[in-house]
C-alpha cells in the first residue's frame, strides 16, 4: 500500500514530465511567434525610426518571455529537488521499517520453535534438528547418538506438591542438562516430562556413560518442596545413529530402550538393544 501511494505521488507531482512538456511547447511557439512578427515588421518596415522601435519592443518582449521560462524553470528544479528528498526519506524510513519487520520475524520464528516451560527447543523444532542430523551422519557416517530421558514418577510429584513444583522441577532439569552437556548438544523438550538429546560425534557406549553421569547427578540435585528433600530421576534410553527408513524410527528404538528401563525398575540409562531395533513393544 505504501508503494502504491508512492507511485501515485510520483505520477502526479512535480515530477509530471508531461505537464512540463506543454509548457515548455507553448513558450516555443510564444518565441517562434515573436521572431515571426520582428521578420514581418523588418520586411514591412519603411522608415528607419519605426524599425528601431519595433525592433526595441520585440527584443523585450523575448526578453520578458526567457525571464518567464527561466523562473518556471527553477521552479521546476526546486520542486523535483524537494521531491528527490522526499522520496529518499521515505525510502529510508522503509528500509528500516522492512529491517524492523524481518527481525521481528526472526524473533517469532525462534518463538514457534521453543518451548515456553523450560526455553528449550521444542518437539517440532526437534524434529527439523533430527532430519539435519540424520542426513548429516548419513553423509559423513561419523557415530552419532540419540537419548530420550523421562522423569520417573513424574504423575506423583504433581500429585504431592502441586503443578507448579512439578513446573518447577521440569525448568531446573531442563536448566541442568544444559549445563551438564556440551554446547554442540542438542536438547529439546519433546512432551510432557520427556526430553531428547542428540549427540553428535559421540559414539553410543559414550552417549550412555554421558547420560549416567548426567543422571547421578540429577539424582543428587537439592530440590526442595514444602521443606521437605525430593529426590527427582529419570530414566533414559539411548541408541547410535543407524540406518532406517526415516529419523523417526531412532525415536522408537531410544524410546524401547526407555521402556526397558521403567520395567526394570526406573533411575537408570540403557542403550538400545537388538530387540528394540524391531517394532512391536511400543508403549
Ligand atoms: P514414569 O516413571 O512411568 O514415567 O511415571 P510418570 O508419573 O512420570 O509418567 P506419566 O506419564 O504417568 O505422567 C507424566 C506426568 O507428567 C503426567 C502429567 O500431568 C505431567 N506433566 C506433563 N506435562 C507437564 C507440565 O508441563 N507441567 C507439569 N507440572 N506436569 C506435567
Ligand atoms: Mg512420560
Ligand atoms: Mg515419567
Amino acid at each position: 500500500q505504501r508503494l502504491v501511494r508512492l507511485r501515485t505521488q510520483f505520477e502526479t507531482g512535480a515530477l509530471d514530465f508531461g505537464h512540463w512538456q506543454e509548457i515548455s511547447e507553448e513558450f516555443d511557439q510564444r518565441i517562434d511567434q515573436e521572431l515571426d512578427e520582428m521578420g514581418s515588421s523588418a520586411l514591412g518596415a519603411t522608415e528607419l525610426s519605426a524599425l528601431q522601435q519595433a525592433v526595441r519592443d520585440h527584443v523585450d518582449r523575448l526578453n520578458a518571455t526567457l525571464a518567464e521560462y527561466r523562473e518556471a524553470e527553477t521552479k521546476r528544479e526546486q520542486a523535483l529537488r524537494e521531491q528527490v528528498q522526499d522520496l529518499q526519506e521515505k525510502v529510508t524510513a522503509m528500509e528500516a521499517e522492512s529491517r524492523e519487520a524481518q527481525k521481528e520475524l526472526r524473533r517469532e520464528r525462534e518463538r514457534a520453535a521453543t518451548d515456553m516451560l523450560t526455553q528449550l527447543p521444542n518437539r517440532e523444532a526437534l524434529e527439523e534438528r533430527l532430519d539435519q542430523e540424520y542426513r548429516r551422519w548419513h553423509r559423513y557416517r561419523e557415530p552419532t547418538s540419540l537419548a530420550i530421558i523421562d522423569i520417573d514418577w513424574f504423575k506423583g510429584i504433581n500429585d504431592t506438591y502441586g503443578h507448579l513444583a512439578g513446573d518447577k522441577v521440569l525448568q531446573l532439569l531442563a536448566r541442568s542438562l544444559r549445563e551438564n552437556l556440551r554446547e554442540t548438544d542438542y536438547i529439546a523438550r519433546y512432551g510432557g516430562e520427556e526430553f531428547i538429546i542428540l549427540l553428535p560425534a559421540t559414539p553410543l557406549e559414550t552417549a550412555v556413560a554421558v547420560l549416567d553421569k548426567l543422571r547421578e547427578r540429577i539424582q543428587s540435585l537439592p530440590f526442595h518442596f514444602r521443606h521437605e528433600r525430593v529426590e527427582v530421576t529419570f530414566s533414559g534410553g539411548v541408541t547410535g545413529f543407524m540406518e532406517v527408513n526415516g529419523p523417526h524410527e531412532l525415536l522408537d528404538i531410544a524410546d524401547r530402550a526407555l521402556y526397558r528401563t521403567k520395567e526394570q525398575g526406573r533411575n537408570r540409562v540403557l542403550p538400545a538393544a537388538e530387540q528394540d531395533r524391531r517394532s512391536g513393544g511400543e508403549r
